[in-house]
């Protein structure tokens, strides 16, 4: 396995809690309960083998990470292995003392989501009320502490009209970066679709202005924009490829090679109880299921872009057609890709205004998905 290389970042998915109840959270339908929850020890030993792995940074993510009471050990533990920390939170929960103390363990980076530019749709979009002045001041406490700011402002139907207000609210706030990530559908968004899908004008409009937002903000904030494979005509290299640089670690312990992967209910996955890290990147078949171009299908195996996109995204592609291993609805040389774009033109001009809020009960009841595009 010489030429496998190692996972560059890590994502420590500490716990499934959260008082947000975002309707396109990136958690799967079955949440993971607390009492599930890997211990500090086993964090820490899993943090030693990812640096002895290669790995160079880790984000703590969750749910929401801060919930976890040893948040500062971990990341001290992580400093101390030479991990590159980033916090990926929504700021809800911290005081500027717990943020202060953070810093202090050795926390490098801090990434604050906000659901909208505004209280009410922030709010009403993370399903918790007060959560946006918190988050204000969770974002000035970061910039005071020194550390560097990047918000995630994930844009979708219901809030995309305030793009040219989220973008000024993260020059307000002085982050160095602003991810705008439209929604990507699987998972709480998958089972949201109608209520998030933009339409194309939409789409298009939010490009024009993301583009135009990176011409005046040249070397003051840099934006990140992440369009939906919806209505593209090329998928995106999903995680720069399946079990290349990323690993996921669930809450109880599960190793994912990407964080939505558990969407894909053909594969089981290994856990860091059982194996070590190590055993796990080079050989659960989870991660070699796609691995590299062997798995590819016609027409992805003869393409000249299979070593860019690596074939799209296997859970995307799993939620449309119910069968991982196949090219990419998002590509438009797929049979199913007009479908995909009917199928985005027509949710997107549903009145569907109301949220399946991300919720173990919720989750539990989601029986069904919306529809196939096979099907
Ligand atoms: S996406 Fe929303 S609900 Fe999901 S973990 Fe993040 S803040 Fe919580
Ligand atoms: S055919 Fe496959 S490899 Fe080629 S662009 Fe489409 S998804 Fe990517």
């Amino acid at each position: 396995m010489t030429d496998l290389g190692f996972p560059l970042a890590i994502l420590a998915e500490l716990t499934h809690r959260c008082p947000l109840q975002c309707p396109y959270c990136s958690n799967p339908l079955a949440l993971e309960a607390a009492s599930a929850e890997l211990s500090t020890a086993e964090w820490k030993a899993v943090i030693a083998e990812a640096a002895d792995l290669g790995a160079l940074q880790i984000h703590f993510s969750g749910g929401e990470p801060t919930a976890r009471r040893d948040l500062e050990e971990l990341v001290a533990a992580a400093a101390a292995a030479g991990l590159y920390t980033n916090l990926i939170t929504a700021g809800v929960l911290l005081s500027r003392e717990r943020l202060a103390a953070l810093a202090e363990a050795g926390l490098d980076h801090v990434q604050l989501s906000f659901q909208d530019s505004e209280a009410a749709g922030c709010d009403r979009i993370g399903g918790y009320k007060g959560g946006f002045e918190k988050k204000l001041d969770c974002a000035r406490w970061t910039v005071e502490l020194g550390l560097p700011l990047t918000l995630n402002m994930v844009v979708h139907r219901q809030n995309l009209e305030h793009l040219p207000e989220m973008l000024a609210l993260a020059e307000e706030l002085q982050a160095r970066r602003v991810e705008i990530a439209h929604v990507q559908y699987y998972g709480w968004a998958y089972l949201n679709r109608a209520a998030l899908m933009p339409t194309r004008e939409q789409l298009e409009d939010a490009t024009a202005v993301v583009e135009a937002a990176r011409e005046r903000l040249k070397g003051v904030l840099v934006i990140d924009y992440v369009v939906p494979d919806y209505y593209a005509r090329r998928p995106k290299s999903c995680m720069g490829g399946w079990g290349r640089q990323f690993l996921n670690i669930s809450p109880a312990g599960k190793v994912l090679p990407c964080h939505a992967a558990e969407s894909i209910t053909k594969l089981t996955f290994d856990r860091v109880q059982e194996k070590s890290l190590r055993e796990i990147w080079e050989h659960s078949p989870a991660f070699n299921a796609y691995r590299g171009t062997d798995w590819m299908p016609e027409p992805c195996r003869s393409c000249e872009r299979k070593e860019i996109d690596w074939g799209g995204c296997r859970c995307q592609a799993f939620a449309l057609t119910g069968e991982a291993g196949t090219i990419d609805p998002a590509c438009a040389l797929s049979p199913l890709h007009d479908a995909l774009q009917a199928l985005a033109t027509t949710e997107s001009a549903t009145d569907e205004g109301s949220f399946t809020y991300r919720s173990r009960k919720a989750g539990e009841a989601a029986e069904r998905l919306p529809e196939r595009i096979d099907s």
